[in-house]
């Protein structure tokens, strides 16, 4: 997949889109953009970057991906940061602040001579937020990245952040109701999914049925699934609960398959929490999965009735784009980003509850034809609103305007 890879999209989402990028994209060829986040596995940032990266290459834009890394104090801190984030009340002691200043520092002085050369760079989420103020002698524009709900943050551990958000030049966030009290140009882009990955390729019937025998499915009983990171945010007894619920009425089994990423320390907690929750119930299977599982996950999606993804608060929710993707409603928390891709009753139902979820759940199974169709809408909802085609045109959109900004308008 290199020269051909935007002739690729094009059979997707037509010549005119792709012609489209490679104009918005000629005033930055040559351009060093670099691209800062905290994992190459698991979670949605690595996911998105994975992708975007070579396409962006592929432009003529001189794109590449750093991580930072650190120890576990470092990552017991930043995931409090993004529990934080999205609402939950944390304290965070001054050791741990101090050892996510020190471990900004250490990558800085490895990052540095690229970061303070290249013309654009993204610091995705609070990890590498600090990099900023240690690079004074940057020559670009630095854009902070944002993919947490952000909605309702915990006050103090906002206030401690955005100290270090402040000085960036511009913001990007999901959603609107993310947006925050900055003094810069703040810019809504909602995250997407790639048709062409191996996540979201099409694939053979025999690929998709060969996950019956490999985790024991049965054949007979209809599937619900929720992919995620074993994360309290996604719910994952809330999920056990509402299958518990519609077992009742319905032979069912559950899927819930995820992993853990390397910067999420609660990982393990939390899939020790769900799997006693099943103990007794052999239709409930819960599957870890390595980070490269991509064929695995897209095959179970597929062989699934309907999807859930029950979070309590979701950036985004790559999850349901991916389900929606492959012409399957989604039950989805009335939350954040899901709100943006379930459209209530069209492409899957917004809910707020385990029984919720179940009531659902119920109704879908028991009326195929209404389940087809959503499946069918939410597939092209996808199309219209959540492939990578349109995240990179409004990436280069955002480019084109930072970088050739010589007064109050910009001209595109
Ligand atoms: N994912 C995966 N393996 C897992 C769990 C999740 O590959 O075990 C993928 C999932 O398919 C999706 C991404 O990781 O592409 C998760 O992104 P999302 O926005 O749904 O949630 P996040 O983890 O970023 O909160």
């Amino acid at each position: 997949m290199t020269s051909s890879m935007l002739d690729a999209y094009a059979q997707i989402v037509g010549e005119t889109v792709i012609s489209h990028l490679r104009q918005l994209a000629e005033p930055l060829a040559g351009m060093k953009v670099v691209h800062v986040n905290s994992t190459k596995n698991g979670g949605g940032v690595a996911e998105i970057l994975h992708r975007l990266i070579p396409l962006k290459r592929e432009l003529g834009i001189d794109a590449r991906w750093e991580t930072i890394t650190g120890e576990g104090e470092f990552y017991e801190c930043t995931k409090k940061f993004h529990n934080a984030l999205q609402g939950t009340p944390v304290g965070i002691s001054n050791t741990l602040l101090e050892v996510y200043e020190k471990t900004n520092e250490r990558n800085a002085e490895a990052l540095r001579p690229q970061l303070e050369e290249a013309d654009i760079v993204f610091i995705h989420d609070p990890q590498p937020a600090a990099l900023l103020n240690l690079c004074p002698n940057r020559k670009g524009l630095w854009i902070w990245r944002c993919h947490i709900d952000v909605s309702k943050p915990y006050r103090p551990v906002w206030k401690y952040l955005k100290k270090f958000v402040v000085g960036f030049d511009a913001s990007i966030f999901s959603l609107p109701a993310f947006a925050q009290s900055l003094p810069h140009t703040q810019c809504i882009i909602p995250p997407s999914i790639d048709p062409l990955s191996e996540k979201n390729m099409d694939l053979s019937q025999d690929e998709i049925d060969s996950v019956y025998s490999r985790f024991e499915l049965d054949p007979d009983k209809p599937i619900i699934l929720q992919v995620s990171r074993f994360d309290r945010f996604k719910d994952p007894l809330g999920v056990i609960h509402a299958y518990k619920l519609s077992k009742k009425f319905i032979p069912l089994q559950l899927i819930l398959a995820g992993g853990t990423a390397t910067d999420d320390p609660e990982g393990e907690m939390v899939l020790n929490e769900t799997q006693t929750a099943v103990a007794d119930y052999p239709d409930i299977h819960v599957l870890l999965l390595p980070p490269d599982a991509h064929r695995i996950i897209n095959a179970l999606q597929r062989a699934s009735d309907l999807i859930l993804q029950k979070s309590i608060k979701e950036g985004f929710g790559l999850t349901v784009a991916e389900a929606m993707w492959k012409g399957k409603p989604v039950i989805g928390g009335d939350t954040g980003g899901i709100r943006l891709q379930v459209v209530n009753y069209h492409t899957g139902f917004l809910i707020n509850t385990p029984e919720g979820a179940a009531l659902r759940i119920r109704y879908l199974l028991h009326n195929r034809d209404k389940l087809r169709e959503m499946g069918q809408k939410a597939k092209a909802f996808v199309m219209e609103n959540f492939l990578i085609t349109r995240h990179l045109r409004e990436y280069l959109t955002l480019m084109v305007a930072l970088a050739h900004n010589e007064g109050e308008r910009i001209e595109l």
